[in-house]
């Protein structure tokens, strides 16, 4: 028998640790921490950087909106849905859509829209399915949210 072999536990980065939607001063804030500067054009043209920042703010926005549940219809979701494919498009972050989509099938479900939060979840789950992989924490997590949707959705004999 020989011992397992044990690893130094590196720290690992998490949704928390790296929120990519940061407005501009606040990201180079952040990455000034790490040693890092950067010459994209979001962080040195002032005018891609003010409308980047728009579109950043966007997110937070949009994230906050649909947490209200009187903002969670069927009209409005799909338009903050659209607006968030715009925004991450616009801004490469597309590797971020399906945590976002995750937010927003979440405020659906906790809004008790069903159907929505079932809908938006399939989505999340595609995009994390791509970017993050089928065998991955960020995909478990919009399953188990979809099997929740399943449960209550049995539960209430729907
Ligand atoms: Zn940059």
């Amino acid at each position: 028998m020989f011992p397992l072999p044990t690893y130094p536990t590196a720290p690992v980065l998490t949704r928390t640790d790296l929120p990519l939607n940061l407005p501009y001063h606040q990201r180079v804030n952040l990455i000034k921490g790490w040693g890092f500067t950067c010459n994209c054009r979001f962080c040195t043209d002032a005018e891609s950087r003010a409308a980047s920042d728009r579109r950043r703010d966007g997110i937070d926005g949009i994230l906050h909106g649909v947490k209200h549940p009187q903002n969670v219809s069927r009209e409005k979701i799909h338009l903050a849905v659209a607006k968030l494919e715009e925004i991450v498009e616009e801004e490469g972050l597309s590797a971020q859509l399906g945590d976002l989509l995750y937010l927003v099938a979440d405020a659906c479900l906790a809004a008790r829209d069903l159907k929505l939060a079932r809908e938006i979840g399939e989505k999340a789950l595609k995009a994390q399915k791509h970017y993050a992989g089928v065998d991955n924490e960020r995909s478990y997590e919009v399953m188990r949210l979809l099997e929740l949707v399943d449960t209550i959705e049995q539960a209430s004999g729907e």
